[in-house]
């Protein structure tokens, strides 16, 4: 995503793919135009929020009209799909990882998983969803300057030492599947989605704030 010459947000850029995954949405069923609050409603983000988002994206809602749903989809075309397409490397093929392997994410956007790689025999040299599995010992060999992004569903044990590798080769994202806290440079950016914990902290707002 390029959004540096926007002057947007990290925490606007980051509310973009879901944005345009429901504009992509309104478009195809043919609307013209959508309220804030109709956007609000559809992707849980309150409308202040939405308003604010949109008015860094050029995109001035008018009073009982609301967005121009062509607009909106030119501009996150343009914003979000890059002309070529993001490689990504996924370590670790175990459940998760053979689960992204199999989804793959070449439907929703501009990124493709091009190798996949672990330590276990029976899985080195196999494909799975189309992505072929080479040893981690292998790993810089196929690092190329094209691979910018790396999906990590490796044991926690290991995630530290497999990032060391990853940054030694010139990664630029991480995305932690771990739940391992990782130390990286500054200069790379690091995403930590860690499921056990997002689902725990699901139950605990369920049983300490339950819905009126
Ligand atoms: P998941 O946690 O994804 O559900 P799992 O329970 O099947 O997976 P884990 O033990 O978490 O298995 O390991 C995930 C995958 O990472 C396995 O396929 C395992 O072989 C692989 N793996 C373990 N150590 C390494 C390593 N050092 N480098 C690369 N892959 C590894």
């Amino acid at each position: 995503m390029n959004t540096e010459h926007l002057k947007i947000p990290q925490a606007t850029a980051k509310r973009l793919p879901l944005y345009y995954r429901f504009i992509k949405n309104l478009y195809a069923s043919g609307k013209q135009r959508v309220s804030s609050a109709e956007l609000s409603e559809a992707v849980k983000v309150d409308s202040a929020t939405i308003r604010r988002d949109f008015s860094y994206f050029g995109a001035l809602g008018k009073k009982g009209y609301g967005y121009n749903v062509n607009y909106l989809l030119s501009f996150f075309r343009k914003t979000l799909d890059q002309d070529e397409v993001t490689k990504v490397v996924l370590i670790g093929v175990g459940n998760l990882g053979t689960a992204f392997l199999n989804y793959n994410f070449i439907k929703n956007n501009n990124t493709k998983i091009e190798y996949a790689f672990d330590v276990i025999e029976d899985k080195v040299g196999t494909t799975v969803g189309d992505v072929p599995v080479y040893h981690l010992n292998d790993l810089e060999d196929y690092m190329t300057d094209e691979i910018s992004v790396a999906i990590l569903t490796v044991p926690a044990t290991v995630a530290q030492q497999i990032t060391d590798r990853l940054v030694r080769c010139g990664i630029k994202g991480i995305l932690n599947f771990t739940p391992a806290r990782l130390n990286v440079p500054d200069s790379i950016r690091l995403h930590h989605i860690d499921l056990a914990v997002e689902l725990q902290s699901l139950v605990y707002f369920l049983k300490n704030y339950p819905a009126e």
